[in-house]
């Protein structure tokens, strides 16, 4: 074990009462051996043990690799559903920490591995403790990286086997201070849509274009018409994001190619927006191609879904922060991200909300994603704090 020192300020000292420690060494033994999305079979296994040794009712394979554990107390008719993530990125680590990943190019670089920890660590306090009344129902999720594994375990009957009366989740952010609260009311995260355009021209010889329709013109004119969907169709007050990512053609500088390739990523916090993006998206793609006697095919991807956190759940989830942490540490109403969460899914079923806790900010902090990035093991005290008292607050006894 590495030491593990206190925040500062002492809020967390109660929290700390409660052995974090022991849930220190599992995060960081799922972060030595991380898994990706739907292989999460060691992490899953791992989970359900404790969760069952605690006294849960759990149910294994849910949506793939998920993992489901219910605890009934009391008279309580109220049912609250908490989420954690447990999958890895396929990524190379370069933390430097002991306990790095022992898995080549699979990485917990989201801190997922955290997630889980802190949600564990709230499910041995909730089945120790008599504050509550109710239904509890701990999911831990697979494959939130793109594999949609909310919507998954939703597919696979997770709402109507164990239906909730409210849902909430939460991410670490790097950038915040450490343990600090963030929430927001209404759209809080992006759809994320994916879409790959095949440009289809002529080939010819580089010295005789006239004899040819060169997709990769067509392909460079559609790029900077994309540009203009944000400036000039997209309500300024609104958020959207275009971004081609990838843009393929030709190998030879004497040679048009036949075919050009763009893929994009396409991004908005409105459904209408996000309606709106793929309407020009598609009908740029088309005149431009045209234009320049080529064709387009677009092949669309629904991504995830905008995450919209409801007010009555975010108000109390907010106010169990502050009691908690004090209103220093809480912003109520945080900017909206342009990145995407699968929990979303759920959100659009079952009330909720997902908030953020700071992973620290100043030099050394790397972003998620980042092959330094490593979770804060002092948030563990504050999620499973935090995930006790919002338990005890939403199903009072
Ligand atoms: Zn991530
Ligand atoms: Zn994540």
């Amino acid at each position: 074990m590495h030491p593990v020192t206190e925040p500062e300020g002492a809020y967390l000292a109660s929290a700390r009462q409660h052995a974090v420690d022991e849930f220190i060494r599992i995060r960081r033994e799922i972060h030595a051996e991380p898994e990706l999305g739907f292989a999460e079979h060691r992490t899953a296994a791992l989970v359900a043990d404790k969760l069952e040794g605690w006294g849960y009712a759990v149910e294994r394979g849910v949506g793939g690799t998920g993992v489901v554990g219910r605890l009934v107390r009391g008279d309580g008719q109220r049912r609250l559903g908490l989420r954690a993530d447990m999958d890895a990125l396929p990524m190379a680590e370069h933390s430097g920490k002991p306990w790095a990943s022992r898995r080549p190019g699979v990485m917990h670089a989201c801190g997922h591995d955290g997630h889980t920890a802190m949600l564990l660590a709230a499910a041995r306090r909730l089945a120790e403790d008599s504050h509550w009344s109710g239904t509890l129902v701990l999911i831990f999720q697979p494959a939130e990286e793109g594999g949609g594994g909310a919507l998954r375990m939703m597919e696979d009957g997770l709402f109507e086997r164990y239906p909730c009366d409210a849902v909430f989740a939460m991410h670490n952010m790097p950038g915040l201070p450490l343990g600090h609260l963030q929430f927001r009311e209404g759209a809080a995260m992006a759809s994320s849509d994916y879409a790959t355009i095949t440009i289809d021209g002529l080939g010819g010889h580089g010295a005789m274009p006239q004899h040819a329709a060169d997709p990769i013109v067509a392909a460079a004119s559609l790029v900077m018409a994309l540009q203009t969907i944000v400036a000039r169709n997209v309500d300024p007050q609104q958020t959207a994001v275009v971004t081609v990512g990838a843009l393929q053609a030709g190998q030879a500088n004497n040679v048009i190619p036949a075919q050009a390739r763009l893929e994009l990523s396409v991004r908005a916090l409105d459904a209408g927006v996000r309606a709106l993006l793929e309407r020009r998206i598609r009908a740029l793609a088309a005149s431009q191609a045209e234009g320049l006697g080529c064709t387009a095919t677009v092949d669309w991807r629904r991504g995830y879904t905008v995450l919209v956190n409801t007010p009555a759940e975010t108000a109390l989830a907010r106010a169990v922060g502050l009691e908690l942490v004090g209103a220093e540490r809480v912003t109520l109403q945080g900017p909206a991200l342009t990145g995407s969460e699968d929990f979303a899914f759920m959100l659009e079923r079952v009330p909720g909300s997902y908030l953020l806790v700071g992973n620290g900010d100043g030099e050394g902090h790397c972003m998620v994603h980042n092959s330094g990035y490593d979770f804060d093991d002092r948030n563990i005290a504050v999620g499973a704090a935090y995930w006790t008292l919002l338990a005890q607050r939403f199903l009072t006894a």
